[in-house]
This record gives structure tokens, sequence and C-alpha cells, in this order.
């Protein structure tokens, strides 16, 4: 496999186990029911070489609310598993990783909640999430869970098979990702990573609510303050985007990533004219650089 091998270290309860010794419980309604919470974070070799991760508060802050969310236990605290996080790294001497944290439940057949939980910290290197180059998405007919089914804002692992659904199908049809709609017919994200599309010199995101409310989407608005582009949140319909001059999905793993086309329909404005391609300049360079007045750690 591409994630560890015999000499990979992970994390698993306060501990740094080898991966291929850490064990799991079978009987974890984790596996059973899908009901874990779990988290994607990068690390990046700085242009001063330093390893970073970027944002790790904001995201062992989502992992803490997903548990919260779906009530499994939590009791981790962000300073133990940051500097858990920056020593699994080094001890896997990585610096450009993915990080993946889950929150998972122990033996339990019943649909009681439970009074313990573990955690595990796993790191592996960066594999190009979608490639360099531009999609083509495919509006997909999976829609996204219905929010009043589901807390559609906790990052858990049921809801990814929804993703995985969605996912294969686009690629099954020849595309390279889904987009998915919300149960209303308005426009939600991709199968793991939001989106934003642009028209006339404006950008355009959907609005919180029935989203992964994504780091790197939070992290878009930032630049956009910062360099001065116009951005709206709102409720979009697929047929919008053929009037669309580009659109890019933006997620942890997927940084910012432009579109070649939706559904076959070609984005007329090549990419490199767009603020689009402006923004993902500004984003590769604010995930690598030592600071940034913006960037808390
Ligand atoms: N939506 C979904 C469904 C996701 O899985 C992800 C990836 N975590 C995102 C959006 C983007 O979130 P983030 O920018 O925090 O990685």
């Amino acid at each position: 496999n591409n994630y560890y091998n015999q000499d990979t270290f992970l994390y698993l309860n306060g501990a740094f186990v080898r991966a291929a010794d850490a064990k799991m419980d079978l009987y974890s309604q984790s596996l059973h029911y899908g009901y874990a919470v779990f988290e994607g974070i990068r690390a990046y070799r700085t242009e001063s070489g330093e390893t970073r991760i970027f944002k790790a508060t904001e995201h062992y802050d989502r992992l803490a609310n997903s548990a919260r969310l779906v009530n499994l236990p939590y009791r981790f605290d962000n300073k133990t598993l940051i500097d858990a996080t920056y020593e699994l790294l080094e001890m896997n001497m990585l610096q450009d990783a993915y990080i993946r944290p889950v929150v998972f439940a122990p033996a339990n057949m019943s649909f009681l909640p439970n009074t313990d939980s573990n955690i595990t910290i796993q790191v592996w290197e960066m594999q190009p999430f979608l490639g360099d180059r531009l999609l083509r998405v495919m509006s997909s007919s999976f829609e996204r869970p219905n929010p009043r089914g589901f807390h559609i804002e906790a990052k858990a692992s049921g809801h990814y098979v929804n993703s995985l659904l969605a996912s294969q199908e686009a690629k099954a049809k020849g595309f390279d990702e889904a987009l998915l709609s919300d149960m209303n017919g308005f426009i939600a994200e991709g199968p793991g990573a939001n989106m934003f599309f642009e028209r006339d010199g404006k950008l355009y995101t959907p609005s919180a609510g029935n989203i992964l409310p994504g780091i790197t989407r939070a992290t878009v608005l930032e630049i956009c303050a910062a360099e001065g582009i116009a951005v709206e949140e709102g409720k979009f319909k697929m047929s919008e985007l053929k009037t669309a001059d580009a659109a890019f999905f933006c997620g942890t793993a997927a940084e910012v990533i432009g579109w070649e086309s939706i559904d076959n329909y070609q984005f007329p404005k090549p990419w490199a004219q767009t603020l689009s391609a402006h923004v993902q300049k500004v984003y590769k360079s604010w995930v690598t650089e030592k600071s940034t007045a913006t960037i808390s750690q």
C-alpha cells in the first residue's frame, strides 16, 4: 500500500506504535456503523526548510467539534495532539505530508453512547490528490446527505459513503470528479472539497449550512479579502455554472484546483487569466511561507 511500510509509526492513544503492529478492535462501533470522526491536515516544507502544519489548531478544533456533534467522548487537547503530530512527522521523516487523525469508538454493538474513545494519527507522504491539470467535473446523480438527518458540518466517517459513491460514479463515466447538490437542488460541494466559481471578475461560493465548513474555503475567503477580490456566498443552481468564466475546488488535499469543464461545458476564460488562478497562486504561497499575519498555527 501507499500509506505505510515496516518502518512507519503512527500515534495511538498517547503512544507511538509501528503501523504494522497497531491494533484496532474489530467489534468497534466505528467499523460497523461508520461512527467515527476524522480530519485531513497538511504539513508543508516551508520556504526556509522547516516543517509546518497548516492551520493545525483549526483542524484539531474541528475534530473536537465533529466528535461533540456525534456524541463521541473527546478527552484530547490541541497542544498534546499538535506536538504529537510534529513528533510523528519527524519519526517518519516527512515534511510534505498528509495527516489523518481519526477518533473512533470502542467495542459496542448497541446504539448507546460510549464512555471512552480512541484516537489515532497517521501520516503519509503527500500524493497529488487530483493531479495538477484542470478537472473535468460532472454534476452527480447523488445528492449530499440531508442535513436534517446528519450533522453535515461534522467530518464523520459514515458521511463519506456518499462521497465515495459520487466520486466513483464520476470516474466510471470518464470524468475526474463529481459536484454534488444539496437536497434542495442547490450546489453544495465536491466529495472531498468545497467549490467556488467566477463570473465577470467576482467569485461565488455556496453558503454554509449544507456543506462541510472547509478550512481551505475559509482561507480562500481570507485571500479574497487580502487581495481585494469580490466574493459572494449564496445559493446557486447547477445551471448557473454554464455562464461562469471559471470554477475550482478547494480543500486541504486538493488545495486550489481549477476546472476545465462541468458536464462537458468548457469554461471560456483561459485558467491563467482568471482571478481563480491568482487565488491558487496566493494559496500556494500562504501554505509554504514561513509566516503570514493571517495564518495561525
Ligand atoms: N467538503 C468535504 C466533503 C470534504 O471532505 C472536505 C475535505 N476535508 C472539504 C469540503 C474541504 O475541507 P478542508 O478545506 O477543511 O479540507
